[in-house]
């Protein structure tokens, strides 16, 4: 993060923006007008990516390293980009990770692992970053759940559970703040083609989706963009399915 820079250019945060849908997002909210604030955990090379991509076709922003999951780690993050810019607009819950495995099977590790990124990311993300917006009597956050929060897939307890957390939390803060100018949505994509189902197989994926194809990055991204823009100034509290006719 350039430490120096002072800045009162429309803001967004993207946890994840290193690949996958995360990057996705970052570039449309770019095209959009924000600055944007890459957050990745390891892949510094991805994220370098991100921003070069963003950087081609016009826009700015800066990457920032640090772990969602890790409470001290996100609060000295965002104590620095919130004494830094005036105008965070926009905030995007992105970082998630799976630990499949059928329940009985499954470890405490596994079940934190992927609870403490969706869903305590989430509250380390969301509650320092609200109050500024509150302050600024304007905002916008969106998180990204999954189709696994709506019905049970199997092997994925800890998954479906902090996806559904997601949701429930959103709706509860989105009705909180709903009279203070920051709406807060959620966008629960299907199976869209990332690293993260890069193992699972492709007959499987066909026959359960109706259309009969993986999602691509960018269908999501420009939901979450959508979200985000005066165009969606009256809906808040709600989840949104990209997920090509699954449920
Ligand atoms: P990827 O595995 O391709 O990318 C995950 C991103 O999250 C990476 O940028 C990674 O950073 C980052 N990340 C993971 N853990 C942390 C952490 N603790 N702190 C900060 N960053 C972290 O995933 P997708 O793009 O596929 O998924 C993005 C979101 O969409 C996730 O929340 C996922 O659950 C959800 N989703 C994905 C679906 C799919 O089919 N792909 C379907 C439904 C929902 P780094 O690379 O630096 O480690």
């Amino acid at each position: 993060m350039d430490m120096g820079r002072k800045s009162d250019e429309r803001v967004a945060i993207v946890t994840g923006g290193s690949r996958g849908i995360g990057r996705a997002i970052c570039l449309e909210l770019a095209n959009d007008g924000y600055f944007v604030l890459i957050n990745y955990r390891s892949d510094e090379k991805g994220a370098v990516e991100t921003l070069g991509m963003m950087q081609d076709a016009g826009s700015d922003g800066e990457i920032i390293k640090f772990d969602v999951s890790d409470p001290v780690e996100t609060k000295r993050a965002l104590d620095e980009v919130i004494s830094r810019f005036d105008r965070i607009e926009v905030l995007v819950n992105n970082a998630g990770i799976t630990s499949d495995g059928l329940f009985v099977f499954m470890s405490e590790g596994e079940w934190d692992s992927v609870i403490d990124t969706s869903l305590k990311g989430f509250y380390n993300m969301t509650r320092p970053i609200i109050e500024k917006m509150i302050a600024n009597k304007r905002g916008c956050i969106v998180s990204i759940a999954s189709v696994s929060a709506l019905i049970g897939h199997r092997g994925q307890a800890n998954y479906s559970a902090a996806k559904a957390g997601l949701i429930g939390a959103s709706r509860s803060v989105a009705s909180e703040v709903a009279r203070l100018g920051v709406r807060v949505n959620v966008v629960a994509p299907g199976l869209i083609q990332t690293d993260m189902i890069q193992d699972v197989p492709r007959n499987i994926i066909k026959d359960m989706i109706p259309m009969a194809r993986v999602g691509r990055p960018e269908e999501v991204a420009k939901v979450v963009r959508f979200l985000c823009s005066e165009d969606a100034s009256y809906i808040t509290g709600q989840v949104i399915s990209v997920n090509g006719g699954m449920v």
